[in-house]
């Protein structure tokens, strides 16, 4: 943790207070972090990841600043609609009905694939990962609760939160309920009020879904059902974290309705205000102008990136170049840019020699970028301006040590060089020696075309990777 007059003090823009914030835990050094996680009904696309890849810079700087850090990140297999609204389908439901397959095998699936995308984009694994589906009890004992605290009501079709029952509905966004409406046609239904939310559905017909239960088995008296999408991120997050926590994260998107319905049912469940103390949330990754989206095409998984040649992690690196509050275009002709800096990134980096020496002021230039609000472009940008520093020593170690933020695998172990390189290798000094060097740099060339690099030291040759830029 930094000094609290200290220019490096973390601040972090809050969407409650709507404002960059000294960020102060409730028990330090000890915090506490809970991260929307994915629907697992589909792979995730490069907008979804941008969000991960967010969640895990914060908890990177987090752990920079040496806070003790339990991250939990949700699973939703169960609940999840078509629309944010309590309307439309179960989109695992869907799936598996699409696919053939069991709703538990749609979810384990994508949930796999979902735990290669964060191996592959070196995205943290979370402390905690909770799956809906295996807190059904937590759920159903949290809405019992509320009902007998007076916030529920039921319809044909469920149980429902009634916001009217809480003094600021909205407060996260910024909503009175005349704004909710706007722009938005919502479908009242049995409703009381429009931005009244379900905590239980009822099954239409039993035995129609797939994954249903029986609230009576968890002793409340409601019909079969499942639970809605929000009580799960209040249930979860409070059984690992507490009735009251640090941060609480998410996309863009999540805070209106989501968040918004999370902190209503929390704060009158847990009789906490705030529930959760510092809010952020990422901007969206558009393509074309348009949030990139499965209906609005520009949807690339990770996967799709690799068969056309892309490393991940220069997705990361793309990523990182932007703020993540301000949205962030994504094209394959910018990915590839930003593929280009990367490897002459790595290159640069191959070709310094280790001095032992750490570079405190440009130390100190990049701890206060992150901890302004996580300015990871500005902290790159201060990356580069130490390699091109002629004058400055401590290149290396210094740009591993900003690598436990950044995240890009700058810090290579040793490689394996190969036979025939070794061989070229040995060639090409034998020609230098003779001075020869026309010949050696020809070698010098063959040798990058293998992937590797010679440098010259003072204790000889050295070789190490290289890729072609
Ligand atoms: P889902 O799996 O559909 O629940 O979405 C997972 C997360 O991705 C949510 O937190 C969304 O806010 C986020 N998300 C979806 N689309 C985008 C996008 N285009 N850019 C950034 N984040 C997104
Ligand atoms: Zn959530």
């Amino acid at each position: 943790m930094t000094d609290k007059n200290s220019k490096k003090t973390l601040k972090l823009c809050n969407t409650l207070s709507r404002g960059k914030q000294k960020f102060e835990p409730i028990n330090p050094p000890e915090v506490g972090i809970y991260e929307c996680g994915p629907t697992v009904y589909w792979y995730q696309h490069v907008g979804n990841l941008r969000r991960y890849i967010f969640g895990d810079i914060l908890t990177r700087i987090l752990k920079y600043n040496n806070y003790n850090v339990k991250r939990v990140m949700n699973v939703t297999d169960v609940g999840h609609l078509t629309s944010d609204d309590d309307t439309g389908d179960d989109k695992i439901e869907i799936a598996a009905k699409k696919e053939k397959k069991k709703a538990k095998d749609i979810a384990e699936f994508y949930l796999k694939k979902f735990k290669e995308d964060f191996e592959k984009l070196n995205i943290l694994d979370p402390d905690t990962w909770c799956k809906a589906t295996e807190h059904i009890k937590e759920m159903i004992e949290l809405i019992k609760i509320l009902e007998e605290k007076g916030y529920t009501y039921e319809t044909s079709d469920g149980i429902y939160f009634d916001t009217s029952k809480i003094e600021k509905y909205g407060e996260l966004t910024n909503l009175d309920s005349e704004d909710m409406e706007a722009g938005k046609r919502v479908d009242m239904k049995e409703k009381k009020n429009k931005t009244d939310f379900a905590l239980w559905k009822f099954s239409e017909e039993k035995g129609k879904r797939q994954q249903e239960w029986d609230p009576k088995d968890f002793g409340a008296e409601w019909k079969i059902g499942y639970p809605g999408w929000h009580i799960e991120c209040s249930a979860m997050s409070s059984k690992y974290l507490g009735k009251q926590y640090d941060i609480h994260t998410g996309g863009e998107d999540n805070a209106p309705i989501h968040h918004n319905n999370e902190i209503a049912q929390s704060e009158a469940a847990f009789c906490v205000r705030p529930w959760v103390k510092y809010w952020l949330h990422s901007a969206f990754l558009t393509s074309g102008n348009k949030k990139v989206s499965k209906s609005e095409g520009g949807l690339f998984t990770v996967e799709e990136l690799e068969k056309k040649g892309f490393d991940p992690l220069s997705f990361r690196y793309f990523v990182l170049n932007g703020h993540y509050r301000k949205q962030l275009a994504f094209s394959i002709d910018t990915l590839k840019q930003a593929q280009n800096t990367y490897k002459r990134l790595k290159n640069k980096l191959r070709e310094i020699e280790d001095d032992g020496e750490e570079n405190k002021e440009y130390l100190d230039k990049f701890e206060e970028a992150i901890n302004n609000d996580l300015n990871t472009p500005k902290a790159l940008a201060i990356l580069w301006d130490l390699l091109r520093d002629d004058q400055a020593k401590g290149k290396l170690k210094t740009v591993k040590i900003m690598d436990k933020v950044f995240g890009l695998n700058l810090d290579e172990e040793e490689i394996k060089i190969p036979k025939d390189v070794e061989e070229l290798a040995e060639k090409r000094e034998i020609e230098r020696k003779d001075g020869n060097y026309e010949e050696a740099d020809k070698i010098r060339e063959k040798i990058k075309n293998l992937g590797f690099y010679v440098n010259d030291t003072p204790e000889g040759p050295k070789i190490k990777k290289y890729e072609n830029e």
